[in-house]
């Protein structure tokens, strides 16, 4: 297998793509490519044996320019500094290119979560809190959930939080339940903003999503939300995959019904009403109107990208392009829709949980949802017409050029502090 590629090095070649659209020097630009501090810690936590055990852990603070660093923390034994580093500065993006005002930051523990136990989860997230303590709060750096992580971790840091501080400040973390000052809607958000990209693409494209063929890679929050709502449009869902593998049907698959499945038995594998199980690689090669990558960065490298056989993708995952990857898809007219657009559901919830936690003031469903499909229809209209008024190679580029114009934007008027 050829080997990974770095994600840091993925997300700086991807600025460097953009930079040569974006009226900007260089050293400027340098400066948009790494973060502005990285916490590195080892957490020492007792579990329930009695024995102690280390796990490191990273918070990635990369730009703060147009706000509080903002980002989820995930929970997987992969992660490591570089990876945080790049999801951090993906954030700053995805933020801009949304137009909320936050800057990017990303978090993380090196822990396989299920090899513990509820009790030894709860004293390892507020371990993590503990050391985070000083360096987030509400107008300086705001966690939420990412991979493996959801509302209970949430709540957990929350606490943590306000009572060190001997306060109350819900809105120091997002992504927390309702009952802990969590946003109506926020669960599906990443999946509906996946849903509505891909709507949008699709009638940019001239293409019906009403019968459309779709696949998805990954049936965790995201992917299995995608899956959802993209069969309420109408599509087809022929295939969904998580890390058991994956399966195919070539009538469609009720997403619903596969997700009680999932919940049974722990995984898609084994769902009754396949007609075939695939290997991953397999599902992300099928000949499909539309192939949604819902799971970990680098999914489709180079070499895998010559055998995609998708019409257009649509990005729930971070990172699941590797820059070469891009290159290939570009070469095959295989249209790419970025995550820093299309999963940025997710932390624009988180936003209007933030300021509903500012007002103490709770938005129905119906508003969530509404606002939400405004925020992504209008990032949707200026990333293609970025794309056509400056004649750009991918819909990804034109995203950077949006985003970075709007970072350089407030660095340029707050002016210079050493
Ligand atoms: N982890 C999500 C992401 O990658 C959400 C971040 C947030 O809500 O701050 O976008």
């Amino acid at each position: 297998m050829a080997e990974q590629a770095n994600p840091f090095e993925s997300l700086q070649e991807q600025i460097d793509d953009a930079s040569e659209y974006v009226d900007a020097d260089a050293d400027v630009l340098e400066r948009l490519k790494r973060p502005e501090r990285v916490l590195e810690t080892n957490l020492s936590v007792e579990m329930d044996d009695g024995s102690v055990e280390v796990f490191k852990a990273f918070r990635s603070q990369f730009n703060g320019d147009r706000g509080p660093y903002k980002g989820g923390i995930r929970y997987h034994p992969g992660v490591n500094r570089d990876e945080v580093k790049a999801l951090s500065g993906w954030m700053v993006y995805k933020c801009a290119v949304v137009g909320i005002p936050y800057g990017g930051g990303k978090g993380g523990i090196v822990i396989d979560p299920d090899d513990y136990s509820e009790n030894e989860l709860e004293r390892i997230t507020r371990s993590f809190a503990k050391e985070l303590r000083p360096f987030i709060g509400v107008d300086r750096d705001v966690p939420a959930p990412d991979v493996n992580t959801g509302q209970r971790e949430m709540n957990w840091i929350k606490d943590t939080y306000e009572t060190l501080e001997n306060t109350t400040a819900p809105g120091v973390i997002t992504g927390k339940a309702i009952e802990s000052g969590g946003s109506a809607g926020r669960v599906e958000a990443t999946g509906r903003s996946t849903v509505i990209t891909a709507r949008e693409a699709f009638d940019y494209l001239g293409e019906e999503i009403d019968g459309a063929s779709v696949a998805v890679q990954g049936y965790g929050n995201a992917g299995w939300i995608a899956a959802k709502l993209i069969d309420e449009l109408g599509a087809n869902v022929v295939a969904v995959s998580d890390s058991s593998g994956a399966i195919y049907r070539g009538d469609g698959f009720d997403p619903r019904d596969v997700k009680d499945h999932k919940n049974e038995t722990g995984s898609v594998s084994g769902y009754h009403g396949a007609d075939e199980e695939l290997s991953n690689e397999d599902l992300l090669t099928l000949d499909v109107d539309l192939l949604v990558p819902a799971a970990l960065e680098n999914a489709i490298d180079g070499d895998l990208a010559k055998d995609v056989d998708a019409d257009v993708i649509v990005e729930a995952a971070n990172g699941p392009l590797t820059p070469e990857a891009d290159d290939v898809l570009a070469e095959s007219d295989t249209y790419v829709f970025p995550d820093i657009l299309a999963n940025a559901g997710g932390v624009t919830v988180s936003y209007f949980e933030w300021v509903q936690n500012r007002q103490r003031f709770y938005w129905s469903e119906e508003r969530v949802n509404e606002e939400l499909e405004g925020i992504i229809t209008t990032a949707f209209d200026d990333l293609t017409d970025a794309y056509e008024e400056n004649d750009l190679p991918n819909f990804r580029t034109a995203a950077y050029v949006v985003a970075i114009d709007r970072v350089l934007d407030s660095y340029e008027e707050s002016g210079n502090w050493p």
